[in-house]
């Protein structure tokens, strides 16, 4: 939809006619992840600027799209941010009202402003490409307003299955925000996190597509091609993480702090997805946790499972958290809600969620049939999943683990230095109880089928040994 409604009012005098802009360049091979900014100079009076971009497309160029207004444009800030596409769009248009998704409508404020062009492929002959800015002039309509998701739907204490990694039409999914939430409402999802690269577009207007009992919590996917992706869950709407961020500075202790001032959690996503790019380079020392399932099961889930692991046997108390990364409906091996990421709250909202997140009171299923419970106790009061259990010298320790909706497969205890037990899965309710003779620091559950695929995977119980 065009915001044009300004041109059918009065036109002043002095506005200027409808004007193209048209800037051109070369991107040599070598300026592979190098951020290329093209001043645009908007007059007074402009109502819409719209941005089309052409490039040769051939030996798989990729050459993502941005824009930023007169506040600025320089990394670390985040004032001048209208909108980002990445390799998603070849042409925006951005009104007070209204823009293309992933863009954000606002006031169109006359200065200088930067379309961003980034590469992230570059074939060895390099990107000719060229910007066509068209300015229309134009009264301003009605101001932008925000509708941010409500952030609660209820407040009674439960286990609440979510999705915590997701695309629309605002990034590079296929979806509307609208087709999204009906299918999570059809999945039986109690609540979704919007992840769109690099943009809080959607999380302007999630409000608009509201469904009673689905909580929508805002996020992103900090996205550089060059060093990985990170999700940034449980933003406040207006929040934006700067993604123009590198290893050799000091960007991602910035940006996580930045998540972590509005109780939110910085998690670090597909850690080996795939082997050559995307893969993640960032710091761990700066995350909350780590997206050990992404999709369907497979062999860069198993390193990433095998990855969280070392780093818990290291002392690294990390919440591990599975998400779709669902891009559309079509078949695909991310589909909305497998997996999902099960947490207990206090209530189903933000703020709960976010709680339950940071207790790493989490566990991880395949689909929505399964459940599972897993606590430890020593006499007395039992420890649930992400708590901590005092365990008196002499005391028994007794574990229990109950298991609904999987008809076959194994179930695994294991410590900090691997398997302790199995039990094969009942069909129906599978329930088991261990009493380890060790003294574990720590104690978690996979589930897994007979050929080995994830079907659950809880976070850990933590133990500590006193005297008698
Ligand atoms: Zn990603
Ligand atoms: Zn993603």
């Amino acid at each position: 939809m065009l915001g044009l409604g300004g041109l059918a009012g009065p036109v002043a005098a002095q506005a200027p006619a409808i004007t193209d802009v048209i800037r051109s360049g070369h991107v040599p091979a070598d300026s592979l992840y190098k951020l290329f900014y093209v001043p645009i100079e908007v007059p007074a009076g402009i109502a819409e600027i719209r941005v089309q971009e052409d490039y040769n497309h051939a030996s798989g160029n990729v050459l993502n799209l941005g824009i930023y207004g007169p506040e600025g444009y320089r990394p670390g800030t985040t004032a001048g941010f209208r909108g980002w596409s990445g390799g998603a769009k070849t042409a925006f248009f951005i009104t007070d009202q209204a823009a293309s998704t992933g863009y954000v409508p606002g006031p169109m404020r006359p200065g200088t402003w930067h379309v961003l062009l980034y590469p992230s492929t570059i074939a060895p002959a390099g990107i000719n490409w060229k910007l066509t800015v068209t300015l229309v002039p134009g009264p301003m309509g009605n101001a932008f307003v925000p509708a941010a998701a409500a952030p609660a739907v209820n407040n009674r204490l439960g286990w609440y299955q979510g999705d915590v990694h997701m695309h629309t039409l605002h990034s590079d999914g296929r979806r509307t925000q609208a087709e999204l939430v009906d299918e999570a409402v059809a999945q039986g999802l109690d609540f979704i996190v919007s992840t769109e690269h690099n943009t809080n577009s959607a999380n302007l207007s999630w409000g608009r597509y509201a469904r009673h009992n689905l909580l929508v919590i805002n996020g992103e996917e900090v996205t550089t091609t060059a060093f990985g992706h990170w999700n940034a869950l449980g933003l406040d709407y207006t929040t934006l993480i700067d993604w123009r961020s590198a290893p050799a500075d000091s960007a991602t202790v910035r940006s996580t702090a930045q998540v972590r001032a509005v109780s939110g959690l910085a998690i670090i996503n597909h850690p080996f997805f795939p082997d050559t790019v995307n893969h993640f380079r960032l710091g761990v020392r700066h995350f909350d946790g780590i997206e050990v399932w992404n999709g369907r099961w497979d062999a860069r889930n198993e390193r990433a499972l095998a990855w969280w692991d070392t780093l818990l046997r290291q002392g690294r108390p990390l919440l591990a958290v599975a998400g779709s990364d669902t891009h559309t409906a079509a078949p695909s091996p991310n589909q909305l809600g497998r997996p999902r990421t099960v947490v207990q709250a206090s209530s189903l909202s933000r703020a709960g969620i976010m709680q339950g997140l940071r207790a790493r009171r989490v566990y991880l299923v395949a689909d929505r049939s399964l459940r599972l419970a897993f606590t430890a106790h020593a006499g007395g009061a039992p420890a649930g999943i992400g708590d901590t259990l005092r365990v008196a010298a002499g005391q028994r320790l007794d574990v229990a683990f109950e298991l609904r909706g999987a008809s076959a497969g194994m179930v695994t205890l294991l410590g900090e230095n691997g398997a302790l037990a199995t039990s094969l899965v009942a069909p129906g309710t599978t329930t088991v109880r261990w009493h380890p003779a060790s003294r574990p620091r720590f104690l978690r559950v996979e589930v897994r089928t007979p050929k080995g695929a994830m079907l659950a995977l809880t976070n850990l119980i933590w133990f500590r040994y006193g005297p008698r």
